[in-house]
């Protein structure tokens, strides 16, 4: 599969996990509040040029931190808050986060690789039409959520390798090298 393929136009939606995509992922952590809250290089850029590629970025990030009591619902607001003004300073525009609290051992509905955040999403902006859309993650989970939903899928892992798997449909090393190829085929 091409990514010339997909003619991405603002009738497009990018899905995009947050931690080890946007955020540096804390091996074996959460990121509890904002101090702990590191931005990936190149990515407030990348997230500039995206916004204006896409018709909407919209965030779906699993934070079980909350279900296991190492922070709250009201840590990480904040913490959103802050990231998204910290986009927005940059010229990136995110139309909305989702969120799922709940621990892994619930397999509750919003959980990736559960469908539910894209649901929440496509209930609140109905004009999402998933065979339009891209997910963008570090982790197989991504992938799963975005293929039940028919989305494309960019899986982002920093090292060479076989990983030809059938959930994923790209693969690039970080945010900005998805976005210098996406913007590559466009021009
Ligand atoms: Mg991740």
């Amino acid at each position: 599969m091409n990514l010339k393929d997909l003619s991405v136009d603002n009738e497009w939606t990018l899905f995009l996990d947050r931690d080890g995509v946007i955020n540096k992922r804390i091996i074996d952590g959460y990121v509890t509040c904002w101090e702990e809250f590191e931005f990936l290089p190149g990515v407030l850029h990348a997230l500039q040029l995206l916004s204006g590629l896409f018709g909407r970025l919209i965030i779906v990030t699993n934070q079980q931190g909350i279900g296991k009591g190492l922070m709250t619902n009201n840590d990480l607001k904040n913490i959103h808050n802050k990231m998204l003004k910290e986009i927005e300073r940059n010229g990136g525009n995110i139309t909305s986060i989702y969120y799922s609290p709940y621990l892994d051992a619930d397999n509750h509905e919003t959980r990736k690789p559960n469908s539910g955040m894209a649901m929440q999403a496509k209930h609140e902006f109905p004009e999402i039409n998933f065979n339009k859309s891209v997910m963008v993650g570090d982790s197989i989970v991504d992938m799963q959520f975005g293929k039940k939903l028919n989305m494309y899928t960019v899986y982002l892992m920093d090292e060479t390798g076989d990983f030809n798997h059938q959930l994923i449909d790209f693969q690039y090393k970080d945010l900005p090298d998805f976005t210098d190829h996406i913007i590559k085929t466009l021009t």
